[in-house]
């Protein structure tokens, strides 16, 4: 690893003038921003990194480069910012060629994250994250005032600042390396595997950590993984590659998860894709039984008369939250008697995924659907789920091909 001086020097070329807010400059709706025509990469030993690359990388999302070990997605993200120059091909971004650009000046709108967050040891953190604000010009106080801001924008606890960062967990320093990308509030981020080193519990909150920073900022992000599932959690389009760095395939996720391109494609999504596709799927049309949920203190005979006969129900407290499982028939009104109903799925918000997993570990094979406050809005079994996948797909092929990316259903 290059010495903090070489770094230094580094980022000095990389920031210069202040990149305009992404707020103001970017029109409305989803455009191309990004345009990697034609490009193929031969390094000197004769390794073909990149061969004929074509990708049209849209404003306002996030576009993964996913595919195994050695496929070319670091050589094609450093190209972007010129780290890499291509053997042959153009990249352009906002319509213009990179290489009629100085560096310094491609460079300033690019923010730059990668694995293990390479961030300066000797500094606090408040420091590593004010580093380009500094280049730029910015006084000590307002750097440190930006930096603070940004601390609280990727959940860094305020305590943190004068922290170095061998005294924080790898999850914390990655936190800080995106912030300090953010820092100059670049419209571009380039990210290359950066929650790879990780444990999975801290990759996901990075994750969803980041989503809701890009729905905060609405950047450009190109992010370099291997990993399929973090590809699909966190990707707008996503595009695969084979090795010898061609393009297998490149689509929203959910259109990857149930039209695969190809064999090679499949196999890298793995076993259960039909099951993953469901968290592109909303439960808000879920069909809910209500006929089988009672107030705790109904009347057992109409338990019996309104549920399906000998089906089990489920009682609520007075405010409509769930309590458990009970049979009408047999049931003596004890509380503590009724059977847990489980882990409970939010309609609307969550996905049909997770609701047909909360089927498959509810004791009655029926989930429990509550809204935001947590009262029950109804059930449902493996069948009304199923049909709902039916409709949706339905839906769906019906549906004219949509340019913007599907909305995540949650997970
Ligand atoms: P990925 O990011 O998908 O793992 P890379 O873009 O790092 O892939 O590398 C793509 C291919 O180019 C690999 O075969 C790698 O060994 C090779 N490669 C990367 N950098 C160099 C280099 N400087 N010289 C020669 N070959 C390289």
């Amino acid at each position: 690893m290059a010495g903090s001086g070489h770094r230094l020097i580094r980022l000095r070329t990389l920031v210069h003038v202040i990149a305009p807010r992404a707020g103001k400059a970017v029109p409305e709706g989803f455009r191309r921003l990004i345009a990697i025509e034609d490009v193929s990469k031969r390094y000197a030993d004769g390794t073909v990194a990149v061969d004929r690359l074509s990708l049209q990388i849209p404003d306002h999302s996030i576009t993964v480069l996913v595919g195994p070990s050695g496929c070319g997605k670091t050589t094609t993200l450093r190209m972007i910012n010129r780290m890499i120059e291509p053997s042959s091909g153009t990249i352009r971004v906002g319509g213009e060629d990179v290489r009629a650009r100085p560096v310094n000046t491609l460079r300033r709108s690019m923010g730059y994250v990668i694995q293990n967050a390479g961030l300066f040891q000797h500094r606090t953190v408040l420091d590593n994250i004010a580093t380009v604000p500094r280049l730029l010009g910015w006084s000590r106080q307002r750097a440190r005032e930006r930096a603070a801001e940004l601390m609280e924008r990727v959940g860094l606890d305020p305590a943190m600042a004068r922290r170095y960062p061998y005294q924080l967990s790898g999850g914390q320093q990655q936190r800080v390396g995106v912030a300090r990308a953010l820092a100059a509030d670049p419209p571009i981020l380039l990210m290359d595997e950066p929650f790879s080193a990780v444990d999975p519990v801290v990759r996901r909150s990075l994750q969803e950590e980041l989503l809701r920073i890009q729905g905060e900022l609405g950047k450009a992000i190109v992010f370099v993984t291997h990993d399929m599932d973090e590809a699909i959690t966190i990707g707008d389009r996503i595009a695969v590659l084979r090795t010898g760095g061609r393009l297998a395939q490149f689509a929203a996720p959910d259109e990857i998860l149930s039209s695969p391109a190809d064999p090679f494609v499949e196999e890298f999504l793995g076993s259960d894709r039909g099951i993953r596709g469901l968290s592109f799927l909303s439960t808000r049309d879920l069909e809910l039984d209500r006929s089988r949920v009672f107030p705790v203190g109904s009347d057992r005979r109409e338990m019996s008369g309104r549920a399906p006969e000998g089906a089990p129900v489920l009682v609520t407290d007075a405010d409509g939250r769930p309590l458990g499982w009970a049979d009408p028939g047999s049931w003596d009104g004890n509380v503590e008697a009724l059977e847990p109903y489980g882990p409970v799925f939010e309609v609307g918000r969550d996905s049909l995924r997770v609701a047909l997993d909360r089927t498959v570990l509810s004791p009655t094979g029926q989930a429990v659907g509550v809204d935001g406050s947590g009262k029950v809005l109804g059930v449902a079994g493996q069948e009304t789920v199923a049909a709902a996948i039916r409709s949706a797909r339905r839906r769906r092929a019906a549906d004219a091909p949509q340019e913007a990316p599907a909305v995540k259903a949650g997970r």
